[in-house]
């Protein structure tokens, strides 16, 4: 088990009143700032999701953050996702909202209830305060309506793929033909699809995780035939360097390759759209090279007491 979790409860669901506001004005403040960076880089408004990187953070945070319109969670380590999956399902449930994989990672069968029966829940919901003050604040806390997506966005050890793939909606942070392949026999033998981008060093960077630039077009072409994955996009963690030119570069490139498999019209590159680039540090820039989904922690939560 990893240390730092011996230090904080990170399944604890109360938090103080001080600290929910804290966080709801920080979603405000990057929503706002998401809004501005679409706006001068001429992008239409909403064009790009504000993802809450929720690791060492606990659910009472992430429900802070969820309540001020946050509509999609990366969580960065399967025994974190397994930690809090329990406490963020009932805490959204009990506000209307679904959150990760909807069946459970059961059957295809499903939940029992309807799709009709579900979203007039949300709706109620939704005049309750939570979509109001989504509403109310920019576009990039637009969620799907009654729906909290959860992907897990850091290593994945394929001893972990079973302890993911019942809760969350996607992984984006697949970065060989590997552990697709892994991730696809667990999914076909499960009877379920789950949603994945390429990850992709394009910092070259030796301690980054991610394919090669050099291979990305192949492997996601052989993910986008793999039974029980769904090609999404791509995903990259920006240089670690201050030389804008330098982080850019990187973004652009990523985008390229998108387009490329965009454009290939092969098999399985169809909904290959989601470019999630950026980190509090470098959103601006990742949303200016077309970044669809940008990965924020600090920016919401404030510095990390670990890690
Ligand atoms: C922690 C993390 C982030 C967010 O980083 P901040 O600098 O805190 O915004 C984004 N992506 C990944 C993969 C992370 O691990």
């Amino acid at each position: 088990m990893t240390a730092y979790m011996d230090h904080k409860d990170l399944a604890n669901e109360r938090i103080t009143a001080e600290r929910t506001k804290e966080i709801a004005g920080s979603v405000r403040r990057v929503m706002d700032a998401v809004a501005e960076a679409e706006r001068s880089s001429k992008r239409p408004a909403g064009s790009v999701r504000l993802e809450a990187a929720t690791k060492t953070r606990d659910v009472g945070e992430i429900m802070a953050a969820i309540d001020a319109g946050i509509g999609l969670i990366g969580e960065n380590r399967p025994q974190e996702v397994a930690v809090k999956a329990a406490g963020l399902r009932r805490q959204c449930a009990e506000r209307g909202l679904a959150i990760g994989r909807a069946d459970g990672g059961g059957s295809s069968a499903g939940t029992g209830v309807s799709a009709a029966e579900s979203s007039a829940v949300a709706d109620t919901a939704g005049t309750a305060g939570v979509r109001q003050s989504n509403d109310r604040q920019s576009p990039a806390g637009a969620r799907a309506a009654g729906h909290v997506d959860f992907h897990l966005i850091g290593q994945l050890q394929p001893n972990k793929i079973g302890k993911v793939l019942p809760v969350v909606d996607t992984i984006e942070s697949v970065g060989s033909l590997a552990l697709a392949e892994k991730i696809s026999r667990r999914a076909v033998a499960r009877g379920l699809t789950v949603g994945v981008l390429l990850e992709v060093n394009e910092s070259g960077e030796a301690a980054k995780s991610g394919c090669n630039p050099k291979n990305a077009i192949d492997i996601a072409r052989r993910i986008g035939i793999m039974g029980g994955l769904h090609l999404r996009g791509l995903m990259t963690i920006g240089a670690h360097v201050d030389d804008e030119i330098v982080i850019r570069r990187g973004f652009e490139h990523l985008r390229r390759l998108r387009d490329q498999l965009l454009e290939s019209q092969d098999p399985g590159t169809a909904d290959c759209r989601e470019l999630s680039m950026g980190m509090t540090a470098d959103m601006a820039y990742a949303i200016a090279e077309g970044s669809t989904i940008v990965r924020v922690g600090t920016g919401i939560f404030g510095q990390r007491a670990f890690i």
